[in-house]
């Protein structure tokens, strides 16, 4: 779970609203979940090879943020990112640069999608979808995102879906089917 202050929500998108139509990220620190600090970070590596967008953070910013956060006495909580022009949810890249050093980390994706329905102008802050999830062995698990108390809406888009490595369920589900078997619901006859 993150907890976050109206404040610090805004931060963060004003942040990534100023990147767009680059990908723009930082780090959140604080205490037990709740963020105290924002840092957003310069990206270096704003499109790979085929156009597609991303980021890395400017390792002189990752420095000084992790610096400031000793000092504050702070815990670092984990990053946040912007999809300018996509959902927030985890990419394949983001479950790939998951950091296996942090497992409790929190990767706070926020999607900039919606001013593709205006046109090409840059969002606003209130057309951010602001989701958190953790990243374990490439595992994508959505985390709670309480903003001054409230809880934010986990959407459900057609693209939340794990990285299907395995198709485990189909297989499980044409098993059952020819086999005809599985447990029937007894419902007391009509
Ligand atoms: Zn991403």
């Amino acid at each position: 779970m993150l907890r976050l202050t109206h404040a610090l929500r805004d931060e963060i998108v004003r942040h990534l609203v100023a990147e767009w139509p680059n990908e723009g990220c930082g780090m959140l620190a604080g205490r037990d979940g709740t963020v105290e600090a924002v840092f957003p970070l310069r990206n270096i590596e704003i499109w790979d090879d085929l156009g597609y967008a991303l980021y890395q953070a400017h390792p002189e910013d990752v420095l000084a943020a992790f610096q400031e956060i000793d000092d504050r006495g702070l815990e670092f909580l984990g990053t946040f990112h912007s999809h300018p022009g996509g959902g927030a949810y985890p990419s394949g890249i983001d479950v790939r640069k998951a950091m296996p050093a942090y497992p409790d980390a929190h990767y706070l994706i926020v999607g900039l999608k919606e001013h593709w329905g205006k046109g090409w102008e840059r969002p606003g802050i209130t057309d951010a979808e602001i989701r958190a999830f953790t990243i374990v062995d490439a595992s994508v698990a959505e985390q709670d995102v309480l903003v001054d108390g409230v809880m934010l809406p986990k959407k459900r888009w057609w693209w939340d879906r794990p990285i299907p490595l395995i198709d485990k369920p189909s297989r499980a589900r044409r098993r059952r089917r020819s086999t005809g078997g599985g447990r029937r619901l007894d419902t007391g006859g009509a």
